[in-house]
C-alpha cells in the first residue's frame, strides 16, 4: 500500500513453509530450556505473529515480556539509530531470557537489545529470529536460533511491514515494485 494503492507483491514463504519451520524452532527451543523457568520477549511490533505461532510451540513454563523498538521511519532502509518505545515491564535479573525477533537485517537492531539486556543480568541471553539477511550484516550479532536465511530484499507479511500495512497476511511476500 501506498500513495497509488496497494503494490504488487510476489509470495516468497508460504505459510505451511512457515509452520514447519517454527513448529521445528520450537522443538529446540523445548529441548533447550527443558527444566528451566523461561521469559519469553517479544520485540514489537514486526514479531508479534511469530513470537505468538513460536511460543504456542514451546512445551515449557513460561512468563511474557514484551519491548518495542523502532529503526525504521516507514522507510525501506535502516535509518541506523535504535529507539525504545516501549520498555520490559518486569525485571529480567537472573532470568533466562529468550529474545524472540522477526528479521536481522543489518543486525544493529538484536545488537543493541543484546547489549541493552545484559546490562540487566540475565542469567542467560538466548536470541531467535525468523529472518536472517546475511548479506545485509553490519554488526557482529550472536544468533542462536534462525529460521530463514534470505536474500537482501524487502519482504512484508506475516508481522512484517511497509508503512504500517501488510502485516496481517499469513504469508511472507517481497514487494515487486521496490526490487
Ligand atoms: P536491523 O537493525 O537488523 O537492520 O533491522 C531490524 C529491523 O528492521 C527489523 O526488526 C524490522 O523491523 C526491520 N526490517 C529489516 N528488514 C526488513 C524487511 O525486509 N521488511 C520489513 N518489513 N522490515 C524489515
Amino acid at each position: 500500500m501506498d500513495e497509488m494503492g496497494p503494490l504488487k507483491l510476489t509470495p516468497y514463504l508460504k505459510e505451511n513453509q512457515i509452520r514447519q519451520k517454527v513448529q521445528a524452532m520450537g522443538a529446540a527451543i523445548t529441548d533447550q530450556f527443558r527444566n528451566k523457568d523461561l521469559l519469553a520477549v517479544c520485540v514489537l511490533k514486526g514479531s508479534f505473529m511469530f513470537y505468538s505461532d513460536l511460543i504456542r510451540e514451546l512445551d515449557l513454563d513460561l512468563s511474557c515480556e514484551f519491548c518495542g523498538l523502532s529503526s525504521y521511519q516507514n522507510e525501506v532502509k535502516s535509518s541506523g539509530e535504535v529507539r525504545i518505545t516501549l520498555d520490559l515491564n518486569s525485571p529480567i535479573k537472573n532470568r533466562h531470557v529468550l529474545l524472540i525477533e522477526d528479521i536481522v537485517d543489518t543486525g544493529i537492531t538484536m545488537n543493541f537489545l543484546r547489549t541493552h539486556l545484559m546490562s540487566r543480568k540475565p542469567a542467560s541471553l538466548t536470541t531467535a529470529t525468523l529472518l536472517l539477511k546475511p548479506h545485509a550484516l553490519k554488526v557482529k550479532c550472536e544468533l542462536d536460533h534462525v529460521g530463514f536465511e534470505i536474500p537482501n530484499d524487502f519482504v512484508v507479511g506475516y508481522g512484517l511491514d511497509y508503512q504500517g500495512y501488510y502485516r496481517n497476511l499469513p504469508y511472507i511476500a517481497q514487494i515487486q515494485s521496490l526490487n
